[in-house]
């Protein structure tokens, strides 16, 4: 497998490295040529209103949504996951928007800037998931289509749609590379449907 990563801004090294230790090759993606011969993309934690803004300048937005459209895995992780979302309550940055979710930024709140949770995660067995989140986002809706992975408080952290993952947290900052696998297992199930 061959997974890029969108390495503009943000977190983008730590993915490489928990892909890495799972035996992927891994892409740094700047430019539109990156994106030839990947079996899929992570967008990862950082500044969405940065990541989003950078994907226009270095003109790789059209091509990742065209690639999206044609099947190709987007995972998105914390800001990943706001660049992801259609809706962005109280904002109009720029974003790739192919995911029919309504993400709400720093939604945690102040007191509550970072914190680490155990999740139950949908397919990665009964073995909590310790979860890292970074003044992240969460998701205050979902639309049709849209299978949701793990809350924290009732509030939606992962969820799923079409080739399409988004998770509030940071699995790239923990040991257990569980969430990565799964995202590999997705990739997988569309290079093989391609
Ligand atoms: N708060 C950031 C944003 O809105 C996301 C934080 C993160 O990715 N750790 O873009």
């Amino acid at each position: 497998m061959r997974i890029g990563v969108l390495a503009l801004q943000g977190a983008f090294i730590e993915h490489e490295k928990s892909l890495r230790s799972l035996g992927c090759e891994t892409v740094q993606v700047r430019k539109r040529e990156q994106l030839e011969n990947i079996d899929g993309l992570i967008i990862p934690g950082g500044e969405s209103t940065t990541i989003g803004k950078l994907m226009n300048d270095f003109d790789i937005a059209d091509p990742i949504k065209a690639l999206a459209e044609q099947g190709m895995p987007v995972f998105g992780t914390c800001a990943g996951l706001i660049v992801l979302a259609r809706d962005i309550v109280n904002s109009t940055q720029p974003r790739l928007g192919l995911m029919n979710i309504t993400a709400r930024r720093n939604a945690f709140g102040r007191q509550v800037d970072s914190f680490e949770t155990d999740l139950q995660i949908e397919g990665l067995g009964p073995e909590p998931f310790r979860a890292v989140f970074i003044r992240a986002p969460y998701i205050e809706e979902v639309g049709d289509g849209v299978e949701v992975l793990a809350t924290v408080d009732g509030k939606i952290v992962f969820a799923r749609e079409k080739n399409f993952m988004a998770a509030a947290f940071h699995p790239e900052l923990t040991d257990d590379t569980r969430v990565h696998r799964l995202f590999i297992n997705f990739c997988k199930t569309f290079h093989n449907l391609r």
